[in-house]
């Protein structure tokens, strides 16, 4: 830049302009790098930005500290080597190809060809680096970027490989089931942040089914559920052991319910007996569908009884909660906790698996009509005398934000880093960091 347009500029922006000409024509930053460094080596750690995106002022803010601490360890007396790289992998580089190729979903994509898909992120990718480069070199970071890497280099992906194999060497992968939403149109998982652009208020029916008690079946536990799709998957009940639960006679029957929730019975009825929900913990009920009743799933033998869980409230419902350990996070917790059978009878695509034969094949949340399949459920209910009252209720649901299709509440398949096997070792080693602040380490 010549003198001339530096001094159109402020005083301090020429001054910067005139310092970075100096380094720049001088090969400073090369020269630290070079220089003898008797402390030995200092080992800096960058987080790599997307270069499909312009650099922000967040972007800029943690550059500064990225250059001021290598270059107090170059004066301490260490040599530190910056290589800049570029973050190619993920979410953002994907979602801005879909919005370019105009394609919906993961069958689009199917359709236009993985490998030309997978082309045209790779040719997106770098489309900001000239920038980037530009406002790097401008905020007097000292950092490599000629010898910068990528992601996307399949030398930089090997080595994401190693390190999986060498954790799965020392026994510390493992797969697993973690409670997700999925977009059963798009047959994929959403991140949290996802799931959160997609909320909308939708009707669904919610229902009051009645579980007859295993050893009398006049006596049955009423539950409220607004996810009737979910009850062949049922594996326990749960309730609250503080909470006081009632007993009321209405005709030949008797209903199980928390004593605060009895004014979602319309009928006249008569009160037998209350017990605390600590009484009520190991009863045993009969389920509500056949389907798995026999199926050899690791847990059976502790399905279909009533369990102690704290997040049981008497805020809406009956205070008994139907528990489906495949679809939902406070349930997929008191599975795992009570060793309770994993009844995944939906499939990813959202539709019911064959062996629920009454409604097989069925997408369990229609895009069209999420309520049709639940109704069809309710009438199956009702039917078996199974059902004790429904009702359409109004709450804010999720959808997928690519393709407005309801999601679903899913444990789906992922791979796991076991964390508890090295946590003491973690927790040692976190006492020799000096972090800055402080709070961050406790
Ligand atoms: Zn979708």
């Amino acid at each position: 830049m010549s003198d001339d347009t530096a001094q159109k500029k402020s005083p301090a922006a020429g001054r910067e302009e005139r310092v970075l000409e100096f380094w720049r024509k001088n090969g400073i930053f090369e020269k630290t790098l070079q220089k003898p460094a008797p402390r030995g080596e200092f080992v800096f750690y960058d987080g790599p930005p997307f270069a499909n995106g312009l650099p922000h002022y967040g972007h800029l803010l943690a550059s500064f500290i990225k250059d001021a601490i290598p270059r107090y360890k170059t004066m301490r007396g260490f040599r530190v080597p910056r290589r800049w790289g570029w973050d190619c992998h993920g979410l953002p580089v994907e979602n801005l190809v879909e919005k370019e190729l105009r394609l919906a979903s993961r069958k689009d994509i199917e359709l236009y060809g993985v490998d030309r898909f997978n082309e045209a992120a790779r040719g997106s990718v770098m489309r900001f680096a000239d920038e980037w480069r530009e406002h790097i070199a401008r905020i007097g970071r000292f950092v490599d970027m000629n010898n910068d890497y990528r992601t996307m280099d399949a030398l930089y992906t090997e080595s994401v490989w190693w390190a999986f194999k060498t954790l799965h060497l020392k026994g510390l992968i493992y797969e697993g089931f973690k409670p997700m939403h999925i977009c059963p149109r798009c047959e994929t998982t959403l991140s949290n942040f996802e799931v959160s652009q997609g909320y909308q208020e939708i009707k669904d029916v919610s229902v009051y089914v009645r579980f007859p008690l295993e050893r009398d079946g006049s006596v049955f536990f009423l539950v409220w559920t607004t996810t009737p799709w979910t009850l062949p998957g049922n594996a326990a009940l749960a309730v609250n052991p503080s909470v006081l639960y009632a007993q009321v006679k209405i005709g030949p029957n008797q209903y199980i319910l928390a004593k605060e929730r009895l004014s979602v019975i319309k009928d006249k009825y008569e009160l037998v007996a209350e017990m605390s929900g600590r009484a009520l913990v190991g009863e045993g009920y009969r389920p509500l569908f056949d389907y798995y009743e026999n199926a050899r799933i690791p847990g059976m033998e502790n399905a279909f009884r009533v369990y102690a869980a704290d997040f049981v409230t008497t805020g809406e419902g009956t205070g008994v909660v139907h528990i489906a350990p495949a679809f939902g996070e406070d349930d997929f917790k008191l599975g795992e906790e009570k060793r309770l059978p994993f009844i995944q009878h939906v499939s990813l695509n959202g539709r019911f698996k064959p062996e629920v034969r009454d409604f097989r094949g069925l997408p369990v949340k229609p895009k069209d009509d999420p309520q049709r399949t639940d109704r069809k459920i309710v009438e199956y209910l009702s039917d078996r005398l199974s059902l004790y009252a429904s009702e359409e209720v109004a709450h804010p649901y999720p959808h997928c934000w690519r393709c407005a299709t309801p999601l679903l509440n899913y444990a789906a398949s992922s791979w796991f880093v076991k964390v508890t096997a090295i946590k003491n070792k973690l927790c040692a080693e976190n006492k020799n960091i000096n972090w800055v602040p402080p709070a961050i380490g406790k």
